[in-house]
């Protein structure tokens, strides 16, 4: 692999992911651009190859469509060019969970969670026998806090954030670097899309500040990179709590307040 590896993006037509393609493209990068709206793929790929002298290739894909992952996977599989997979796409959803039909919480399942973990089991393989290249997983503060109110959407950002969790601790020592990347509300097209108004959100983040930030941490190799945390100091208490938690479960003996029903 060259020192610049080709970049795979999902979710690179608009938000976070276009954010993520312009600055690889900055540092030099070849992409390879992946959504459903070829339109604005091709615009985006004109204007940054035009402006970086760099090559971008651009894959028309909806990933909640097995035959059109089995194509992203394939090229995430052959092409040795590829170092670096940005797992982006995703939507979110309005409405409270009885509100929310059975086919869209499907639906966003599928985006969300059944093609980041495809993709990653794609490519994951190929960068474990080359010993380096990167898999960045885009998740949510939601996936941290059921009290927000978006079940399905926090579900499937948990899932994002423990497969990033339990991937680098599988990839990281064959030299693959796993990122997951929190960000909070920021300010792209995923709120109108789900039919939510933006102006309704007390905070929001610029998206450019949300990138830069989750590249800070990824040219750091943190495991999992939350930009809006003001106290990093938070998160390994955390981790220091839930790993506390682990060592107090024991396979063999029920719990003493179980041993009796009063
Ligand atoms: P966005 O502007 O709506 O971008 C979503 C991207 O995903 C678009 O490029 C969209 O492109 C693509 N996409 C959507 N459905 C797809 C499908 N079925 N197949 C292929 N591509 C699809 O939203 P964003 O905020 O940048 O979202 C990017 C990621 O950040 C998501 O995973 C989201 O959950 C996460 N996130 C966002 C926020 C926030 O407040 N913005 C907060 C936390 C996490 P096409 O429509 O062209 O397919």
């Amino acid at each position: 692999m060259t020192t610049r590896p080709t970049v795979l993006i999902t979710g690179a037509s608009s938000g976070i992911g276009a954010v993520y393609a312009e600055r690889f493209a900055q540092r030099g990068h070849d992409l390879v651009l992946v959504a459903r709206d070829l339109a604005r793929l091709h615009t985006l790929a004109a204007r940054l190859s035009g402006e970086h002298g760099v090559a971008i290739d651009v894959l028309q894909a909806d990933l909640t469509q097995l035959g059109d992952l089995a194509i992203v996977e394939a090229r995430l599989r052959e092409d040795a060019s590829i170092g670096i997979l940005i797992n982006n796409a995703g939507a979110a959803q309005s409405g409270s969970f009885i509100e929310q039909s059975t086919d869209s919480v499907a639906h966003l399942v599928a985006l969300n969670t059944t093609a980041l973990v495809r993709l990653a089991s794609a490519i994951a393989p190929r960068l474990a026998t080359a010993g380096n290249g990167a898999i960045v997983n885009i998740g949510s503060v939601v996936g941290l806090a059921p009290e927000l109110g978006m079940s399905v959407y926090g579900a499937t950002k948990a899932f994002a954030l423990f497969l990033s969790q339990g991937l680098s601790l599988e990839l990281g020592p064959k030299g693959v670097y796993v990122q997951a990347v929190l960000p909070a509300a920021t300010r792209t097209e995923i709120w109108d899309r789900a039919g939510i108004d933006i102006n309704s959100l007390p905070e929001i983040m610029e998206v450019g500040d949300l990138v830069d930030a989750a590249l800070i941490g990824f040219d750091r190799r943190e495991s999992v990179t939350i930009p809006p945390l003001q106290e990093g100091e938070r998160w390994h208490a955390l981790q220091a709590a839930r790993l506390g938690l682990m060592s107090q479960i024991k396979q063999s003996s029920v719990a003493q307040r179980y041993q009796s029903p009063e």
